[in-house]
C-alpha cells in the first residue's frame, strides 16, 4: 500500500486530486436542495457531486428517492457549478437512464454488490463503457462477494474501475453503523492494486462526529480518495440525518487531515 504509482488512470484522466473528494446529500429530495448544496461545495476540496435517486432502503416504508426525475437536477448542478456528479444505480434501467442524463461515475450500492445476478445484469449494461464505476463493498463481511462483483465489470471491460469501502453490518452493536474491517478492504488492494479505494466514512460511522477519524485513518493507509455525506440542513435530511455534515464542516475535516503525498 505504501506506494501505488501504478494505479489511478481513470484519476489522472479526470485531472482530480489526491484524496479524490465526493461530496453531497444521502438523498437528491428537491431541485431547489440538489442546487444549492451544490453551489456550497463547489469551491470545496469536492470535485464530485454525489446524491442518490434510487434508494434501496432495507426496511419499507422509509424515502426511496425521487427517481429518474433528480437526474436531471444532477444535470442541472453540474451545468450551474462544473462539478462532476455521481449516483447510484441498481438495475439496467437505470443504468441506460444515468448515461443519458450524462452522470459522470455511477456507484454500486451495498445491497446490490451482494447480489451476483444483478451485478452481472448492471455489467452487462455498461459493457466497454469508459463512465467510471464504483463498487461499495457488500454489506456483509464478504471479501468475496466484492472481489466476484469486481471481476464482472472488469470481464465486462469497465476498464474505469475503482471500489467503495462503507463498512460491514454486524449483529453486534458497536460504534459504529457498519464496522469498517479494515483488512477486508486492504485484502482486496492487495489482489487489486490499480483499483483506487475510496473510503466512505459516512455509512460506516452512522454519526457525525467520528467521520474526521476515520478519514485520518483512510489517508493513512493511502486511499485514494473520500465519499463523505453533505448537506446543508443535516438533522432535517430525508435520510441518512445523523451522519450528514455541513460543507463547512467538510472544509473544516479537509483542513485539518493530514494528507500524504505520494512517493512516485
Ligand atoms: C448511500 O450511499 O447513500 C447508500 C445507500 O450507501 P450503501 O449502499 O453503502 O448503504
Ligand atoms: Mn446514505
Amino acid at each position: 500500500m505504501e506506494n501505488k504509482k501504478e494505479l489511478r488512470t481513470w484519476l489522472d484522466k479526470f485531472g482530480l486530486d489526491h484524496p479524490l473528494v465526493i461530496a453531497g446529500p444521502c438523498s437528491a429530495e428537491t431541485e431547489e436542495q440538489v442546487l444549492k448544496i451544490a453551489h456550497q461545495l463547489k469551491d470545496t476540496d469536492a470535485t464530485v457531486l454525489r446524491a442518490g435517486i434510487w434508494k434501496p432502503r432495507t426496511r419499507p416504508g422509509n424515502f426511496e428517492g425521487v427517481g429518474a426525475l433528480g437526474l436531471k437536477w444532477l444535470q442541472k448542478a453540474k451545468q450551474e457549478t462544473g462539478m462532476l456528479t455521481t449516483t447510484e444505480v441498481a438495475s439496467p434501467h437505470h443504468v441506460d437512464l444515468a448515461l443519458e442524463h450524462d452522470i459522470d461515475i455511477l456507484w454500486i450500492g451495498a445491497r446490490t454488490t451482494v447480489s451476483p445476478f444483478i451485478v452481472q445484469d448492471i455489467a452487462d449494461a455498461l459493457k466497454g463503457t469508459d463512465k467510471v464505476v464504483l463498487v461499495k463493498n457488500p454489506v456483509n463481511p464478504d471479501l468475496s462477494l466484492w472481489l466476484g462483483a469486481v471481476e464482472r465489470f472488469y470481464s465486462c471491460d469497465i476498464k474505469n474501475l475503482g471500489v467503495i469501502h462503507r463498512g460491514f453490518s454486524a449483529y453486534e452493536k458497536t460504534k459504529y453503523r457498519n464496522n469498517p474491517e479494515w483488512q477486508i478492504a486492504i485484502e482486496l488492494q492487495n489482489k487489486f492494486p490499480d483499483l483506487p479505494l475510496i473510503l466512505d466514512p459516512s455509512h460506516i460511522a452512522g454519526r457525525r462526529d467520528i467521520i474526521f477519524d476515520l478519514c485520518q485513518t483512510a489517508l493513512d493507509l493511502n486511499y485514494d480518495g473520500l465519499i463523505v455525506e453533505t448537506h446543508f440542513d443535516p438533522d432535517n435530511a430525508w435520510s441518512d440525518a445523523k451522519q450528514q455534515i455541513t460543507p463547512a464542516t467538510l472544509v473544516q475535516i479537509m483542513k485539518d487531515l493530514k494528507i500524504r503525498k505520494e512517493v512516485s
